[in-house]
């Protein structure tokens, strides 16, 4: 996808250990323009799979969740980063290993929100290692729910992760795919 490689390349930002800031458009001030440029890609991609829902993992998945959900038109469910005493019934949960800041949590989502006639979309910011989308794939799996796929705004090709989900017969989507990233470059695949 064009015009996010551009922005990526205009407005991305490295830093040490292999992490990729792009705050100004994605993650911290949203370019909701670009999103929608986003959402409508993914729809295209996955647009014969009859998606129901798309779940994704807080906080900075929700952004492009929300705004690719309204163009197939279903919910979106986040998946919550710890227990939450709002939260009636049964959950289902599983664990992340966080790719930014190293440590392991617990994410849930409530049983009521997935349900085995559902059909998941994954949607996401990154892709590194692969945690945060094993770990949701996880909840999907429990619900008894299809897992159709996942749409990964970009992935760090250079990284596990995409290797360690597809080898799980994942399908997934990714709009920028990184191949390398040095203190002032970064080359596409
Ligand atoms: P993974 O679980 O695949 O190792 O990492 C994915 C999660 O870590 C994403 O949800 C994202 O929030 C965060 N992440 C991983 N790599 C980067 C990066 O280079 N930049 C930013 N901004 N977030 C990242």
């Amino acid at each position: 996808m064009q015009l996010l490689l551009d922005r990526i390349k205009r407005d991305g930002k490295i830093r040490k250990g292999n992490v990729l800031k792009v705050d100004s458009f994605l993650n911290h001030q949203m370019d909701i323009k670009l999103f929608s440029a986003i959402g409508e890609e993914f729809q295209r991609r996955f647009a014969d799979e009859h998606i129901t829902k798309i779940l994704t993992i807080e906080a900075s998945g929700i952004g492009i969740a929300c705004i690719t959900a309204q163009f197939f038109d279903v919910p979106v469910v986040f998946a919550k980063k710890q227990q939450s005493k709002n939260i009636d019934g049964g959950v289902y949960t599983s664990k992340v290993e966080s790719f930014t800041h190293g440590r392991v949590y617990d994410i849930i989502v409530a049983k009521e929100y997935l349900a085995p006639e559902d059909r998941v979309l994954i949607i996401d910011d990154f892709l590194a290692n692969g945690s945060a989308l094993l770990g949701l794939s996880q909840l999907v799996l429990d619900s008894g729910a299809t897992l159709v796929g996942a749409g990964i705004v970009i992935e760090k090709g250079f990284q596990t992760g995409g290797e360690l989900v597809r080898g799980r017969g994942i399908r997934v989507e990714s709009l920028a795919v990184i191949d390398s990233m040095t203190e002032n470059s970064i080359s596409f695949r």
